[in-house]
């Protein structure tokens, strides 16, 4: 095999891949004229300034996060097997978490594969890459998921913003098979997902185990899903016994499903398409309130400098979530947003709920589910914060 290219690491630099990290950032590299000339996502082997050898991995000039660690040996073979050896690890943490084939399966670092997320739906994948390095390694990729899963359908869904940063285009496309309408299990609920036109890979697994949580405190209770989106929440609430549910969106597809859900569930839900904030300032007006009230909105923060702004929106949407709980009730509090600190976000909750005038206690503070693994050295790539309040 040719000799891949070689960068070194700057003098005293690259304390954290030292330490065992995936990533090594630009201001890091020894960054020559022939390093910055590398076409974008080149494997590249990687050495300490003393000539110690770091390993493999894939590099962008252009990227801030310059070089992503595959392997932790130079020369690593990055092929179908090395993929193959990754997804079978990845299936078998899944096969002992769940008795079903319906989650998600890659979860870039946290699975040893930067840049790549899969969500299985039983014979059909949804494959999302975010960088130019995982991307060329398309090819080896598809060898491996023929060769550990055989699926009948592939569908890549390469169409999230943070591409156009790695200089890659946008494009939703079936590299195998006819994505379209798909039937999933979780936690014993059926859901549908339409996965040519859902939001990101159709479904949010991430939410299971809080899903389970609030369906296991739901029975007889009256239950506001705001943000319900294919109705991951309110179904498995109405599925756990609860009197009445309301699943609040601003999409109607994403409410139709969580219709023909509540259906093949046998359970019944009011899909009400209405902008979430506004519905809360409506039902405040006329004093409704619910015993069971989810918000869990879409990323307020999505980028750094959108802090502020996305903080006082939480606080705003707990303030009115908890304005329409019952006395005696439970608010559960969501933000997928990267760019917020866990305690951030829960004094932004606070904030709300004691604006409110209210006595709230915590009573859960979670994550998300074990088929999001996180690499222990990028404690930030655990994106999901959800915090449930009980409130006098
Ligand atoms: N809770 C869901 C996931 C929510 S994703 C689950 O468990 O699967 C966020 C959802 O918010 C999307 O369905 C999107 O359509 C909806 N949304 C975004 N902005 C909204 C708004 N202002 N009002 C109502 N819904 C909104």
């Amino acid at each position: 095999m040719r000799k891949r290219p070689l960068l070194t690491l700057k003098p005293r630099e690259g304390r954290r891949a030292r330490a065992g990290a995936p990533w090594i950032f630009s201001n890091e590299l020894v960054m020559s004229a022939e390093a910055k000339a590398l076409v974008p996502g080149t494997l590249v082997d990687v050495a300490g300034d003393d000539g110690r050898d770091f390993g493999s991995g894939y590099f962008n000039p252009k990227s801030l996060i310059a070089l992503r660690l595959l392997a932790r040996e130079a020369g690593a073979r990055i092929d179908a097997s090395f993929f193959a050896a990754r997804l079978t690890r990845a299936l078998a943490l899944r096969q002992a978490l769940y008795d079903k084939p319906f989650y998600r399966l890659i979860h870039a670092e946290g699975d040893g594969l930067p840049g790549l997320t899969i969500d299985r739906f039983g014979d059909v994948l949804v494959v999302q890459i975010t960088t130019a390095g995982m991307e060329n390694l398309l090819t080896p990729l598809t060898m491996a998921l023929e060769e550990v899963l055989a699926p009948a359908t592939i569908l890549l869904r390469n169409d999230t913003p943070s591409r156009a940063l790695e200089g890659l285009d946008s494009y939703v496309r079936a590299q195998k098979g006819e994505p379209g309408r798909i039937a999933l299990e979780e936690n014993g609920s059926r859901y549908f997902a339409d996965l040519g036109q859902g939001q990101k890979t159709g479904w949010y697994y991430d939410q299971r185990d809080n899903r389970a949580f609030i369906a296991g405190l739901a029975r007889g209770k009256t239950v506001l899903d705001a943000f319900s989106y294919s109705g991951g929440f309110g179904i498995a609430a109405a599925k756990g016994g609860a009197k009445e549910v309301i699943c609040l969106d601003s999409s109607a597809p994403a409410l139709a499903l969580a219709e023909d859900s509540a259906s093949a569930n046998q359970v019944s839900i009011r899909a009400v398409k209405a902008d979430v904030f506004e519905e809360l300032e409506r039902l405040v007006a006329g004093k409704e309130v619910f015993d069971i009230v989810v918000a869990d909105p879409p990323p307020f923060v999505k980028s750094k400098k959108d802090l502020e702004a996305g903080a006082r929106a939480y606080r705003k949407l707990a303030r009115l979530a908890g304005d329409v709980v019952a006395p005696g009730g439970l608010v559960l509090l969501a933000s997928c947003s990267h760019n917020i600190p866990a305690d951030r976000f829960a004094a932004q909750c606070a904030g709300g709920l004691m604006r409110g005038g209210r006595r709230a206690t915590l009573i859960r503070s979670a994550g998300a589910g074990p088929d999001h693994p996180v690499h222990p050295m990028l404690p930030e790539s655990a994106y999901l914060k959800a915090l449930v309040y009980a409130l006098d």
